[in-house]
Formats: structure tokens, C-alpha cells, sequence
């Protein structure tokens, strides 16, 4: 889509005050960063295809991220923040052009002690964690992306993976502790934010607040093994699930389970799982081996696999590359006229079963279990399905919420939609504060939209 002239210009004049800048300048490059995973979505794809950022910087400093924040803010141009572009839902897309500011220059561990990391936003997770494993830790939870994906993206627009079977979402009291925030305006400042303060910037697709710095909590170092198991029936493997993921003396840090027809799509799993057969995949402790392979065996499953996750990350492997939204990522490279959905359940053997007997096979169902933001063993749901329209991916989300699944629907760009779908007076609130101009990440906060609809009509 072409940017109106007056705002070319600003950017050129941006380009042309702050030359001292990493400024991207290759058009394929600009393309690539303007982009994220929404291609998930064949809705997305189609809204989104066409936008693009008019430039993309790279700060290495508080002082740069300031400099480009102020000139923004002075000649009123979007700006949209980025990580590594991971995120689904379109997240870091700009939909009204202007600058992407990509924050992986930015990327220093300040400091890593007393179970606590402080890292500035563009940290790349898998970095983090090596200097948490030297100092003794892990990290609490992390997505299956956490090669490439950075702390300032996992807060600003994930939710958690592997660990929030014990930690719950990254959002959850206590697992970020502070966040630094500079607000956009003529002359940035920065404010450090606390406990639940915090929570009205995550997941809030960078509408809110540019995050400079985190501090977050850390779990201690465990070693932990992959282990794949196979079950004859779904409802086995989703009970087998629910009861890990309670028993408090085992210990685990994964647990996804999987519909018999995702084994088709996993030609590299093959050596460790059953064809055809609903599977489960999970990371347990050293100790905690034999009363895991027990849990297994009293629910009907075969251990198929169980290796040391330290030896296979060594190798450069993760089994979780192939749980959360890489499953559905296998899925799509062999046939891209999938999809997927994402949901919550709360009462997950209840609802799965409910699901699977009625949309079983031709919504392939995948859960992950987790503990809510409550403490609560509950589930992620990433369902893959073929795509046919939009008429039939509401129907399907009107079923799922028939069992009483959340659906946080990811077809749609909308922070509320990929939330709890209404409005969130404290990420409005927020964005008061930390961006009153409404420069940041235009078009994606509902509340914020609405706010200024009302503001006009009165
Ligand atoms: C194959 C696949 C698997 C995935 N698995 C998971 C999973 O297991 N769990 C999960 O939660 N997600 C998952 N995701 C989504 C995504 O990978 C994660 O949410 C990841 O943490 C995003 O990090 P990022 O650095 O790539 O963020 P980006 O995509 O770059 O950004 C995400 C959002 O945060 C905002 N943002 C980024 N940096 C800042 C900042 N400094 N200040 C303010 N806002 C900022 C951006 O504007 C954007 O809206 C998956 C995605 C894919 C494609």
C-alpha cells in the first residue's frame, strides 16, 4: 500500500537527522522485517500481505532507542516494535507503515543472580538461558521459538510453553518481576515498573509501552530427558496428562498430547512414536523417571523414546520444537491448506474428550498442559484443521466455546482477540501513560481505538 507523501517524508527526514543510526536499507530486508508468522492465518495473510514498514532501525543503546522514540514522537510516526518477528496473529506488523524498531541489537544480560535475570528487551531466549544454566538456572518458561525469539517479544507478545506446566503463563504473578518502559514522546523517559504494574503491557503487541529492560525470575537448573510415549486412545493420553501435570512429586517441565493423526506430519519423529497411535511428549527429571514410566503404564501408554534433553540440545535438538506452535508448523510445511485455532481449557479431560468426539478427525486436536495464571492444572489447545473460510473457522470457535474453551482467536490482528476479547482498561490505561500520542503499534488496541471514537463524538 502506498504511505501518504507527507509521511515518506517524515521518515526521510527521520533517515536523514539520525544517519548515525543502524538504519535497515535493503527493500527485501525492510520487507522481512515487517513481517511476522501470521501466515499461520489465511486470514491474516490476505489483511496483511500488503503492509509494510517505511523503515526499520536497529538501536544498539538506550540513547539511540531514545533518539529514533523522540524523532517519532516530533514528527508523529508510527513506530512498531519488534523481536524476532516470531509472534503470530500479525503482532509486530505495522498496519499504517512508519518505523519497525528492531530491538535484537539490544540484546545485553545485565545481570544474572539470586534466581533473577535482568536483560535488556532484545535478548535472545536461547542466550539467556546458557547464562542461566552457568549460573545455576533455567528459565521458567519459554516458547518452543526460544532459538530465535527475544525476552521484550515472549512478554510483549507470547504466552509461555515449555515450564508453564509448573509456572503458568509468563504473565503470571511473579515470573516477571519488573520491566523498564520508555514512554513515547519529544523527551523519552524511562520508568521502571513492578509486580502486577507490569501486566498491562504483556501481551499487549507492543501497543502500550516500548520495553526497554526486564527483570525476571528464574527456576534452578534441573536435568531434565525428553520422553515420547504413545497411547491407544486420545482420552488416555489426555488423562495420563492431567494426572502428570498434578502429581506434585513428579517431576516435569512438558506434557503435550496429540490427536493419532499429527503422527503422519512427523516424519521426523518417526523413530520415536507410534504411527497412528495419539501420543504424548514430555520432559521429566532424572528422579523422577520411575514413577513417570508407572503414571504411563497405569494409563495403557509405551515409553517410546526417553533421552537426556542436555545431550540432544548439545546436538542442537529440542524436542519442543516439535510441541505448542511448532506442531502446527510441521503440519503446514507438508500441507499448507492447514490452520489452527488457540484456546484455554479449564477443565481439559472434560472438554478435550467433549471436542475430540465431536470434531475428531477432521479438527486434529493438540493440548499442552499447563498450570493457569491461578495455579490450576489447565490446558493450551492448539487444534490444527484444514481451512475452508472464515464462516467455517467461526463455527468451529463457536464449538469450541460450546465445551467452554477460551478461544483467543488467532485469525484476527485485534490485542483483545488474541486475549481475553474484551477490553482491558489497564493496557488503555497504559498506553495513556506510556504512549499518549497513540504512535505505538497503530490500528491493534481495540480499547484504545474506541477510546478515541468517543473522545471525537463528544
Ligand atoms: C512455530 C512457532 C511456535 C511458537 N510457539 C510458541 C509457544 O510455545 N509459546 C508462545 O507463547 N508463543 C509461541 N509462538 C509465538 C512467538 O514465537 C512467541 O510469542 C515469541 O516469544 C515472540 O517473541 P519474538 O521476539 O519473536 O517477538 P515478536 O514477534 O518480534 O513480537 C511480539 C510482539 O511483542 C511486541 N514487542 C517486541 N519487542 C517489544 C519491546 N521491546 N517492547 C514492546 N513490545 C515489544 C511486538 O510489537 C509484537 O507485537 C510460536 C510461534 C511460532 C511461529
Amino acid at each position: 500500500m502506498q504511505r501518504p507523501v507527507n509521511q515518506m517524508s517524515h521518515v526521510e527526514i527521520l533517515k536523514q537527522q539520525l544517519p548515525s543510526l543502524d538504519w535497515i536499507t535493503e527493500d527485501k530486508e525492510i520487507e522481512k522485517l515487517s513481517k511476522d508468522y501470521y501466515w499461520f492465518s489465511p486470514l491474516l495473510k490476505l489483511e496483511l500481505d500488503s503492509k509494510r514498514a517505511d523503515a526499520v532501525v536497529r538501536p544498539r543503546t538506550r540513547e539511540e532507542l531514545a533518539t529514533v522514540v523522540s524523532e517519532c514522537a516530533k514528527t508523529r510516526t508510527p513506530i512498531t516494535m519488534r523481536g524476532a518477528g516470531t509472534g503470530n496473529y500479525g503482532q509486530a506488523i505495522p498496519l499504517k507503515g512508519g518505523v519497525v524498531i528492531d530491538m535484537t541489537a539490544m540484546n545485553r544480560i545485565v545481570s544474572v543472580k539470586r534466581g533473577m535475570a535482568t536483560v535488556e528487551a532484545g535478548c535472545k531466549l536461547l542466550v539467556l538461558e546458557q547464562a542461566a544454566n552457568d549460573a545455576g538456572f533455567e528459565q521458567r518458561t519459554y516458547p518452543s521459538t526460544f532459538r530465535m525469539a527475544t525476552v521484550g517479544g515472549l512478554f510483549g507478545g507470547g504466552f509461555g510453553g515449555v515450564g508453564s506446566i509448573n509456572f503458568g503463563p509468563i504473565y503470571a504473578p511473579g515470573n516477571v518481576l519488573a520491566i523498564n518502559v520508555m514512554t513515547v514522546s519529544e523527551s523519552p523517559d524511562i520508568i521502571e515498573l513492578t509486580g502486577d504494574e507490569c501486566l498491562a503491557l504483556a501481551h499487549a503487541y507492543g501497543t502500550n509501552g516500548v520495553i526497554v529492560e526486564l527483570t525476571i525470575a528464574l527456576a534452578k537448573w534441573q536435568h531434565w530427558n525428553e520422553a515420547c510415549v504413545s497411547f491407544q486412545r486420545f482420552a488416555d493420553a489426555m488423562r495420563f496428562g492431567a494426572e502428570l501435570t498434578a502429581s506434585p512429586g513428579i517431576l516435569k517441565k512438558q506434557c503435550g498430547v496429540f490427536a493419532s493423526s499429527f503422527t503422519k506430519y512427523m516424519p521426523l519423529l518417526k523413530k520415536r512414536i507410534a504411527v497412528d497411535l495419539p501420543y504424548s511428549i514430555c520432559l521429566i527429571q532424572d528422579s523422577s523417571e520411575s514413577p513417570f514410566r508407572d503414571l504411563v503404564t497405569k494409563h495403557g501408554g509405551q515409553v517410546t523414546h526417553w533421552g537426556s534433553a542436555g545431550s540432544a540440545a548439545l546436538a542442537g535438538r529440542y524436542i519442543h520444537e516439535f510441541c505448542w506452535n511448532h506442531t502446527t508448523m510441521h503440519v503446514l510445511r507438508l500441507d499448507s491448506s492447514f490452520t489452527y485455532l488457540q484456546c484455554l481449557l479449564n477443565d481439559p479431560v472434560k472438554q478435550a474428550r467433549a471436542l475430540y468426539d465431536e470434531l475428531n478427525p477432521r479438527v486434529m486436536m493438540h493440548f499442552e498442559f499447563i498450570r493457569n495464571a491461578e495455579g490450576a492444572v489447565a490446558c493450551g489447545g492448539l487444534p490444527v484443521l484444514q481451512f475452508e473460510s472464515k464462516a467455517q473457522i467461526d463455527r468451529d470457535i463457536a464449538t469450541f466455546e460450546s465445551h467452554g474453551a477460551f478461544v483467543m482467536n488467532p485469525h484476527v490482528y485485534e490485542v483483545e482477540e488474541g486475549n481475553s476479547r474484551q477490553i482491558d482498561p489497564r493496557q488503555v490505561a497504559a498506553k495513556e501513560r506510556f504512549d499518549p500520542l497513540g504512535l505505538l503499534n497503530p490500528g491493534k488496541l481495540r480499547g484504545w481505538n474506541a477510546r478515541a471514537h468517543a473522545q471525537r463524538s463528544k
